[in-house]
């Protein structure tokens, strides 16, 4: 008995039958404008009835077929950890008629995706027979429908797929539609029902290409990371991999995966403790699962720099064109020490505001969310309204003449990290006794200005670009190597006396 049940029979203790059978159908006679759109010559809607709960649809005494809501049937967490209720219709020969989101917290449909976009990806299911199988995307496989998913919302879009054609079958079955059909349907349908797998692992199935060249990334970073003093005594060679890692950041991870990592994956995150925690809901985007779970290590290790300076998509593209801009010989510009460090202070001011937010409304959180332009760049390709287009263009243009300005200043998901990053163990930045008294050469070639003038690295600031160490390590640059050089070298030249 389901506890929609059991709430309906402690009123009906209370009240008498003949108040709660109505009451139920009050709601789904709310959605009647709904339901005749799905089944024009009805004239009537019964009750919620049945496990799972679903109503028929009448023409005066003629049953048309049947409505449910999804989340009756199938309560499955979506992107928000919450499930989504759609009202599903379909026919006596098992095709659906009619799908409508009825009530979801999705973040991506509230501020990525139209009306007409949602409308255009229900629609799809129209006429779909109950005994097939509906994929979205990909090439067209014999017994399956294949469909397009919601552009940058593919949980939800999974999720939505699930519950509206496994809803289906299971009333399909329990109103007995599929004997009246004749038995080798039936057995499909059986079959179908057979295969439900949990809804992360058939998302880890599909998305096998990207899991193993993402763990592969991975593995070369950490290799990188471990090599690191060995890399930063051959700079020409550290400076191509460097490169040629931010452009697979850039396409891979951030353009053909989709794995941005948000702070509104923080926020949820943080949320889920106190709404309950589901190791689930996390595991059905696989690869920000496992982005997550390499950066949630390397910042215990290592720090924020990790992810920043290697892993963001939004980082590496500002990096790049910063790069292309000195190329260019663009005019690069830097605030006075005083300003930087106090324009520090704006992502943490953000970064509270959000998550105050966040524990009023989530959905409010990830709407304002939106001052991250990650979304409209990599998650959205930029097909979105022009405003936000033109805030994240104005924000990388920016990044030709100042470098990382986003990053240094406004990123929420980049001053989250510092505070799990306060635990780190390893220390494998060099420094000097040196170093800022009276040297400063590192400090003005950070890229991110993270060497303070006392010479220390701010760690809560470092994106690990690995260039202070090059610096370290090179004798022609770092004064007490090229003092030490040119003792060397005097007493070389030195005749023996
Ligand atoms: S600060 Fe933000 S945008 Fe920059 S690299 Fe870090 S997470 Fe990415
Ligand atoms: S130059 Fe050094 S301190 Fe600056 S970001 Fe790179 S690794 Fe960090």
């Amino acid at each position: 008995m389901s506890a929609r049940q059991l709430i309906q029979y402690w009123f009906a203790a209370l009240l008498g039958l003949s108040v709660v059978l109505p009451a139920v159908a009050v709601e789904m006679s709310d959605h009647f404008a709904l339901v005749k759109g799905y089944f024009p010559q009805a004239d009537k809607v019964g009750e919620l009835d049945g496990q799972p709960p679903s109503a028929p649809v009448y023409q005066g005494d003629h049953l048309l077929g049947y409505v449910f809501f999804t989340d009756d049937v199938i309560k499955m967490p979506a992107y928000s950890g919450k499930p989504i209720r759609t009202l599903v219709g379909f026919d006596m020969k098992g095709l659906i008629t009619g799908v409508t989101i009825i009530h979801h917290e999705e973040p991506i449909l509230v501020t990525g995706v139209t009306e007409q976009g949602l409308q255009k990806y229900n629609n799809q299911y129209l006429g779909v027979d109950v005994s097939k199988r509906v994929k979205i995307g990909g090439s067209e496989r014999p017994g399956y429908k294949t469909i397009d998913g919601l552009s940058g919302a593919s949980i939800t879009a999974i999720v939505l797929n699930a519950t509206i054609t496994r809803g289906m079958r299971e009333i399909a079955i329990a109103r007995g539609l599929m004997t009246s059909q004749g038995k080798k349907k039936q057995e499909t349908v059986q079959e179908s029902l057979g295969d439900l797998y949990p809804l992360w692992q058939v998302v880890w199935q599909e998305r096998v290409f990207k899991i193993v060249v993402l763990c592969l990334g991975l593995f070369v970073l950490l290799m990188i990371l471990i090599l690191q003093d060995w890399l930063v005594a051959h700079p020409t060679l550290l400076e191509r991999i460097r490169t040629g890692y931010l452009i697979y950041t850039v396409t891979f991870i951030g353009w053909y995966a989709l794995a941005q990592l948000s702070v509104v994956n923080v926020l949820t995150f943080i949320n889920s403790f106190v709404h309950g925690f589901s190791w689930e809901n996390f595991m059905i985007d696989p690869m920000l699962f496992i982005l997550w779970g390499f950066v949630a290590m390397t910042l215990l290790l290592w720090g924020r720099g990790v992810y920043c300076g290697w892993l963001c998509p939004f980082g590496a593209t500002q990096e790049l064109l910063f790069r292309i801009g000195a190329k260019l010989k663009l005019p690069s510009f830097e605030f006075p020490e005083a300003v930087h460090v106090r324009l520090w202070a704006i992502k943490y001011l953000i970064l509270l505001a959000l998550f105050g937010l966040s524990m009023q409304s989530l959905v409010m959180a990830e709407r304002y969310a939106e001052v991250e332009p990650f979304k409209t760049v990599f998650t959205l390709h930029f097909q979105r309204e022009w405003g936000y287009i033109l805030y994240a263009l104005g924000l990388l243009s920016i990044s030709l003449f100042n470098r990382k300005f986003y990053c240094r200043y406004v990123c929420a998901l980049g001053a989250s990290l510092t505070f799990p990053a306060k635990f780190r163990i390893f220390d494998w930045l060099r420094r000097r006794k040196e170093c800022g008294r009276p040297c400063r050469t590192c400090e003005t070639e950070c890229e991110v200005r993270a060497i303070q003038p006392t010479g220390e690295i701010n760690v809560n600031e470092c994106h690990y670009c690995l260039d202070c160490q090059v610096t370290y390590w090179n004798a022609y640059k770092c004064p007490p190597l090229v003092e030490k050089r040119k003792r060397r070298e005097r007493f070389a030249k030195t005749p023996e006396s």
